[in-house]
């Protein structure tokens, strides 16, 4: 079981090139963002509560975040051949109670990819989501306030995982495919 936790700031591609590696590798998929979105559309209280925070650039606080992770993750049942987390984690909390609750199952993270992309490429990529989207975090002043949260509270965690020793650098510059290329070099090595 290979469980991939795929990192970057907002816009840096993260759920495009989880497609590509769920088509090519069986995995299962986790966005957080795709989560809270649902329960958004669905008017249930979590979503409720997520919106304020979404629509402000903020962070859903992790005890929330933390609580429902576990059921999604048990949710692909235990045989699965690995599920890759996409916009999990994004603090140290998140990070910790992720290997706890991985240890809990004798599973585990088995690398750590984080996709590098230049804040006026990221800004420009979002601002065009908006447009063709819709997404109501997609605009310029609230971009401005995620890429903000993800240099103070999301970007430690590249040490973090650096210290566990599974933290995969890329660029994530240029074609989609190219860097996919870049992707499954790291993953056939695990
Ligand atoms: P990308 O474009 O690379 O997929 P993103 O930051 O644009 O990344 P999502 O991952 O979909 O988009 O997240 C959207 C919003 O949902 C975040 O700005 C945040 O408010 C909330 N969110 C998602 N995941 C988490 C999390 N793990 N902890 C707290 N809030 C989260
Ligand atoms: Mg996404």
């Amino acid at each position: 079981m290979k469980n991939i936790v795929i990192f970057g700031a907002p816009g840096a591609g993260k759920g495009t090139q989880s497609d590509k590696m769920i088509e090519k590798y069986g995995l299962g998929h986790i966005s957080t963002g795709d989560v809270l979105r649902s329960e958004i559309k669905a008017g249930t209280e979590l979503g409720k509560t997520a919106k304020k925070y979404i629509d402000n650039g903020q962070l859903i606080p992790d005890e929330l975040m933390i609580d429902i992770l576990a059921g999604v993750y048990d949710s692909f049942g235990k045989e699965h051949k690995g599920v890759i987390f996409d916009g999990f984690p994004r603090t140290i909390p998140q990070a910790e109670a992720l290997k706890k609750m991985l240890a809990e199952r004798n599973h585990s993270v088995a690398a750590m990819i984080e996709l590098y992309v230049p804040e006026d490429e990221l800004m420009n990529r979002l601002v065009l989501r908006g447009k063709q989207s819709g997404r109501t975090d997609d605009n310029e002043e609230t971009i401005k306030k995620r890429l903000d949260v993800y240099h103070t509270q999301t970007s430690p965690l590249i040490d973090w995982y650096k210290n566990e020793g599974i933290h995969h650098h890329i660029e994530g510059l240029g074609g989609i495919d190219e860097i996919f290329g870049k992707i499954t070099e790291i993953i056939e090595k695990l």
